[in-house]
């Protein structure tokens, strides 16, 4: 086994010569926003982070954006490398990575006119919808400054000790700003035609080289696909592509999506690899190494990617939050050890959003290596953990890796509790991965599984320690006509076990709420296939079109199915949904015709449908199926009858606490909880 999936993966595994560099491998670890630079004891937990990933084997790292000056800080406390003491500050963690055996290349990135401060500034000035302020005109005077600003930051970036910059010239950035008629309104030597509006990244690129010599590694991230409307044809990426080929760039990078388009790009409802095609646009126009990026998790998929042709080089970024070794284990022959990145966002991004470090879902290590440790346990404890949802698989596998003696029960006949409904959500098939981790894990480390046998009192002695992760139950309201037949849980839904009608009421408009009304407005295929995923969000999936769009994203695409989503509060439906991702199912089931309404009390169920107060007056709503999705309550029958029999035992996940219970927290708790035993 070991072996094939050595040899399987040759693309990925191969050098690749860059500029005057060999480099070791085809992966680059992508640039993340980290926030950890904002932490007491920032520098060391930097360098534990990302030595972490270069013993991982990433050939190349890039740090999260640097802005070169004052004006191009995304936020006014955001990283900037315009001072070169401040830069010395970075030499370590530059050592920490290279004595790994990495590259280490600082991403500098002007916000343009996403910077969230007062004077931020773009080629024309033209508000970004996401951004409140009004960005000032740059003069010619600025643009030149700002040239020489980036030369100055990648000398500070080189004496600090990096290999290399990487220049952000995607995502709808300042330099990105300059090359599209979207954002550039301008009729002097920086505007009007493609050769004018791409002069200011290939005069970057020359400043940078002059600059820093031929030895130091210059990645220029373009935009392969803008997704705005204005954004650049295929042919136009092409052209500026040689431009910056011909100004001493040594690796072409592919970014995908400006921050303001309508389109999800990396969230996980893309389908895996759907930007391939953008990226190998890149590749036929220079003979530079080109990476693609965007929604590559796997192995099979980069080097799938590779063998076909289409880049050099793959970018990853949250695939090494999910797993430092991404590429150690692939090297050694154990890619089915990766835990996988799920695309869901919710603790990279939603916390990146919310001020708060980076970590992730299925790792809650990252971002956080000097709090956990990997040492064997002197004192080894026979563990039982009731449950095998995501909590209980965390703790056991945690616990054995450990070097506890785990016992895991599960009721069902499989592992994976929530997960195995979660899974059934558009896109969210991801969470086999997951199981798939996790189980592989509890394998390693000789878990003893006792799947299909609930756990009763006469199990459960002999153990020193007694995890309770028994999960939640789907919450039934208190309200007249609940038990009618058309009454549905969300639960039942999602496993397939009842199957709805052309006519329904989702009752809750939470995360589930959401997950299910989706699941029943949209065909599973719409989200695995590329090009159905293209057509439902207005992709051209050549990307010879300006943009490359094809179409409105925000077009009605109407389902067979009629389904209405109703919650009691006030507050506009699915406000509490994760930041980087809520805004794709909220658009996605307005596409599809779901009516979503708040403010609503609740009366009656019959065979009339849905009896409920709106305003104050009363309406029916007509359905064949009503689902309940209305929260959940914590499943603790086993727990009560062991405490009443003097057992101590320690809940956690669903069990503990049933409100705003999510994979991200049992995940969380089971790892910490292994940790402390
Ligand atoms: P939730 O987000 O808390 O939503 C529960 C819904 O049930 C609310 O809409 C609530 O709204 C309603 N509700 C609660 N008690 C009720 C009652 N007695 N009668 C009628 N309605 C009632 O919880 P969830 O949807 O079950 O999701 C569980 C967790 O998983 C949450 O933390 C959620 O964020 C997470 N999750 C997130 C996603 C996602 O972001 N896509 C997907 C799945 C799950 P009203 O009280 O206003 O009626
Ligand atoms: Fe990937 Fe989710 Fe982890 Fe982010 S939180 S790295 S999206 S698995």
């Amino acid at each position: 086994m070991g072996n094939t999936q050595r040899e399987s993966f040759g693309n990925l595994l191969s050098p690749i010569r860059a500029g005057t560099h060999m480099v070791r491998n085809r992966i680059i670890m992508g640039s993340m926003h980290t926030r950890l630079e904002t932490e007491p004891d920032g520098i060391s937990k930097q360098i534990a982070f990302y030595a972490e990933r270069a013993r991982g084997e990433a050939a190349i790292l890039v740090t999260g954006g640097f802005s070169p000056n004052a004006e191009g800080l995304f936020d006014p406390e955001g990283p900037r490398i315009d001072d070169p003491d401040e830069a010395m500050h970075l030499r370590p963690i530059c050592e920490a990575v290279q004595a790994e055996g990495s590259l280490f290349c600082a991403q500098l990135l002007h916000a343009g006119r996403y910077a969230k401060i007062e004077g931020c500034v773009a080629p024309s000035p033209i508000r970004a919808p996401i951004n409140r302020f009004i960005p000032r005109e740059m003069t010619d005077a600025d643009i030149r400054r700002t040239i020489a600003d980036f030369a100055k930051a990648a000398a500070n970036a080189q004496a600090a000790g990096f290999d290399g910059v990487e220049i952000m010239g995607s995502e709808g950035y300042l330099i990105n700003e300059f090359t599209v008629t979207h954002t550039n309104t301008r009729e002097d030597d920086w505007g009007g035609s493609a050769e004018n509006r791409h002069r200011f990244p290939v005069e970057i690129v020359r400043a940078v080289r002059d600059q820093c010599g031929p030895d130091f590694l210059v990645i220029y991230r373009i935009s392969a696909a803008d997704l705005v409307e204005g954004g650049a044809p295929a042919d136009e990426i092409a052209a500026l592509a040689r431009k910056i080929e011909a100004a001493g760039a040594d690796i072409l990078n592919t970014g995908i999506g400006w921050h303001e388009a309508r389109v999800p790009t990396i969230a996980y409802p893309v389908p895996r690899g759907a930007w391939r095609q953008a990226a190998a646009n890149v590749k036929a126009a220079v003979s530079i190494p080109v990476v693609a990026s965007n929604r590559i998790n796997t192995p099979a998929m980069a080097e799938d990617i590779l063998a076909s042709g289409e880049a050099d080089m793959i970018s990853m970024a949250r695939p090494f939050l999910a797993d430092p070794h991404f590429v150690k284990k692939v090297r050694e022959g154990r890619a089915d050890e990766i835990n996988t990145c799920i695309a869901c966002n919710q603790a990279c991004l939603d916390f990146i959003f919310s001020d708060r470090p980076v970590s992730c879902l299925v790792n809650p290590r990252a971002g956080r290596e000097t709090e956990f440790r990997d040492t064997p346990t002197d004192s080894p404890r026979k563990v039982a953990v009731v449950g095998g949802g995501a909590a209980g698989m965390a703790t056991a596998a945690e616990a054995a890796r450990l070097g506890h003696v785990v016992t895991l029960f599960e009721a069902h006949d499989r592992l994976g509790g929530q997960l195995n409904l979660a899974r059934a959500a558009p896109g969210k098939d991801e969470f086999d991965e997951t199981l798939r981790y996790y189980s592989g894990q509890m394998h390693k480390h000789g878990v003893t599984l006792r799947l299909g046998q609930r756990a009763g009192l006469d199990d459960l002695t002999g153990f020193d320690h007694v995890v309770i992760a028994t999960g939640v139950t789907p919450r039934i309201p208190d309200l007249p006509g609940v038990d009618h037949p058309s009454v549905a849980t969300y639960a039942e839904i999602l496993s397939g076990e009842r199957a709805a009608g052309d006519n329904v009421v989702v009752m809750g408009a939470g995360g589930i709420g959401h997950d299910v009304a989706e699941f029943l407005v949209t065909g599973s295929a719409e989200v695995h296939s590329t090009n159905a995923f293209c057509e439902t969000w207005g992709v051209d999936p050549t990307f010879a079109a300006s943009g490359g769009l094809a179409g409105d994203p925000l077009a009605p695409k109407p389902s067979r199915r009629k389904v209405v989503m109703l919650q009691r509060k006030t507050s506009k439906p699915g406000a509490g949904l994760g930041v980087s991702t809520g805004w794709i199912l909220r658009n996605a089931l307005r596409k599809h015709g779901v009516e979503a309404m708040g403010g609503v009390v609740y009366d009656r169920i019959d065979d009339a449908g849905l009896h409920i107060l709106m305003d104050g007056k009363p309406k029916v709503i007509a359905a064949d199926t009503i689902v309940l999705c209305t929260g959940q309550e914590p499943e603790r029958a086993l727990a009560e009858a062991l405490a009443g029999r003097g057992v101590t035992v320690t809940m956690i996940g669903g069990a503990k606490e049933a409100a705003e219970l999510d994979a991200l927290r049992a995940i969380d708790e089971g790892v910490r909880l292994a940790q402390g035993l």
